[in-house]
């Protein structure tokens, strides 16, 4: 994005085609936090027992490298999202209400998935550094999420 202060074009932190806040501490010309362990669904790679384990892969590692091919993955939420909408997760999405595909996954039986929903939620409220800061504690895909000040 073109930034007036300094005249010059920034590596824009969270892109405006993502529509996810800034919180205020946070510098419009810091360097973008790294969002490749959140998983577009909400699941937080960087915690899971299963990345850890070596047993996954992880939602997005190896796509920019050429290791594994997008066109290939069978999460039709992570094709979505990282091909056609170019998206960091769906929480950038403004389909994210209505789309059925994050929605129908939501819905799905089972705690983790509630907890999911809640990660994208916070991330569109609060953003991702303060989600990243937040996942400091968790010890699997999802965990505590407090509203921040
Ligand atoms: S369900 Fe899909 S979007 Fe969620 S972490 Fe797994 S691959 Fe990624
Ligand atoms: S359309 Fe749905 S699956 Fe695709 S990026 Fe948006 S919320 Fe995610």
């Amino acid at each position: 994005m073109y930034c007036i202060e300094l005249g010059v074009f920034v590596n824009n932190p969270l892109s405006s085609k993502n529509n996810i806040p800034l919180p205020s501490h946070i510098n419009i010309h810091m360097p973008p936090p790294d969002t490749s362990l959140i998983g577009c669904c909400g699941a937080y790679c960087g915690t899971c027992r299963a990345l850890l384990d070596k047993t996954c892969k992880g939602c997005k590692l190896g796509y920019d490298d050429g290791k594994r091919d997008i066109r290939a993955a069978r999460c039709a939420m992570k094709r979505c999202c990282l091909m056609e909408k170019e998206l960091e997760t769906c929480a950038g999405c403004p389909e994210f209400e209505e789309c059925p595909t994050i929605q129908g996954f939501f819905a799905k039986k089972g705690y983790k998935y509630k907890k999911y929903r809640e990660s994208l939620e916070f991330i569109r409220k609060y953003g991702y550094q303060a989600f990243l800061e937040a996942t400091r504690s968790w010890k699997g895909a999802y965990g505590r999420l407090e509203p921040v000040e």
